[in-house]
């Protein structure tokens, strides 16, 4: 697993991990015992990388959000995912950080409120949890024993032993049969979740192929194809990806093993509007996505256009401070960025590979929102794993190469747009 996809739900058998299957607990087989079913779960919890190019300050405000995701799937009865994330949180702050170059010398003041977040709220909940998840499995493992052994038909004549061990026999038999049922349903699963993966990897392709100049100048193509805030194109997800799949997927439909992102359809425009000056002078506009997690999906709420720096190619946000103590005050979650580009068309630089890289490394589903007004065209966008990878071993500043093939980002697949009202906030 690369360093880049620390906080993506594990999927618990990845395509790879295909002859194994049979060795891989999965937390939501019930013919598995309560402990067996909790063990599966804390170590997805494990599976937490850091990338030293990333700052500790922005993992603490990761953590920040991590926190906050939790307490929600925690309210809303999600006791797996919750669990789940507290364990990442633990992990992350405990064992991994700790270890960055940089965590010495940081000093923010996060960092205060993620020690006390441990001591208070993640130890003590993951404990809880814990036991919670216990009792639940166990009942759910009862409940699947007596449903296994009611289906026995046992003669009347028979002794009261003998009937035991037939029952036991028959219990083993009919567990025995169901594990082999389910693992074929998941080889089938997998098999059809690779092709699928392929389809949408020559999909992209051809969309998504498109050459950059490393003078980030406009690219050579006039196709509005990745156009992805036309309603008429936002079909709802597949429902395709099963529970058993990834993390995310315990309680919701899930889009490519990613939780939904739902954009309110005003969004753009009144990015546009407010963008308009800077637009009319040929200059960047840059935004922060804010929402909520909600049903284990992401609702897009607010826009918070921080004070920048920017020019016709470029846009740094400055002051962030501003921007976090407002997202503390309203609870909400960085779900990614907007900017424009005024001469351009829509698609995603080098330098801007490079700055959703490390949005989309602290949630996956992050999405990179590029407005055109110029030809008339919005892109939501992701990095594909190939992007990923590329940006996480590129040391390069500045406007530059990358490789094309294969294509380091393409269009989202797991937005969807609502008719809700954005928030619009411009500290500028
Ligand atoms: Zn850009
Ligand atoms: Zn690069």
């Amino acid at each position: 697993r690369s360093t880049y996809e620390c906080f993506r739900p594990a999927p618990l058998h990845p395509p790879p991990v295909l002859k194994k299957l049979a060795a891989e607990p999965d937390h939501t087989d019930v013919s598995l015992t309560a402990a067996e079913r909790v063990l599966a779960l804390s170590k997805m919890g494990c599976s937490v990388e850091i990338n030293e190019e990333i700052t500790p300050r922005r993992y603490f405000r990761s953590g920040v959000e991590m926190e906050r995701m939790a307490a929600v799937y925690l309210e809303e009865g999600s006791l797996e995912n919750a669990y789940v994330l507290y364990n990442k949180f633990i992990t992350l702050f405990v064992e991994k950080l700790p270890s960055h170059r940089d965590y010495r010398e940081c000093s923010v003041p996060e960092k205060q409120v993620i020690m006390k977040k441990l001591q208070d709220v993640a130890f003590p909940r993951k404990d809880q949890l814990r036991k919670l998840l216990h009792e639940k499995f166990n009942k759910e493992h009862s409940a699947y024993l007596m449903s296994q052994s009611q289906a026995v038909v046992v003669d009347g004549c028979g002794q009261q032993l003998q009937r035991t061990s037939l029952v036991e026999q028959e219990r083993l038999r009919v567990a025995q049969l169901r594990r082999m049922q389910m693992e074929a349903e998941q080889f089938r699963y997998f098999e059809d979740q690779l092709r699928r993966q392929e389809l949408a990897n020559r999909r992209d392709e051809a969309v998504a192929k498109v050459p950059e100049q490393t003078d980030g100048s406009c690219l050579s193509h006039s196709s509005k194809n990745h156009v992805r805030l036309d309603p008429n194109r936002n079909q709802p997800c597949h429902p395709s990806s099963k529970p058993a799949a990834t993390l995310a997927g315990v309680h919701t439909q899930l889009v490519e093993g990613l939780r939904r992102v739902v954009i309110p359809r005003d969004l753009t425009y009144k990015f546009l509007l407010l963008a308009d000056t800077n637009t009319a002078r040929g200059i960047e506009t840059c935004g922060v996505l804010c929402g909520k997690l909600t049903q284990n999906e992401f609702l897009l709420t607010h826009v918070v256009v921080p004070k920048q720096s920017a020019g016709p190619d470029y846009c740094d946000m400055e002051n962030v401070e501003e921007l976090f103590s407002f997202q503390d005050h309203h609870s909400l979650l960085t779900l990614g960025w907007i900017h424009t580009h005024p001469t351009q068309t829509a698609f995603l630089s080098s330098v801007d590979l490079h700055t959703h890289g490390s949005y989309q490394l602290m949630l996956p589903e992050a999405i990179a929102i590029v407005c055109s007004p110029k030809h008339n065209d919005t892109g939501v966008f992701r990095l594909t794993s190939s992007g990923m990878g590329e940006v996480a071993r590129c040391r390069l500043k500045g406007f530059h190469p990358h490789s094309k093939d294969p294509p380091l980002f393409s269009i989202c697949r797991h937005v969807v747009i609502k008719d809700l009202k954005t928030t619009v906030l411009d500290l500028r």
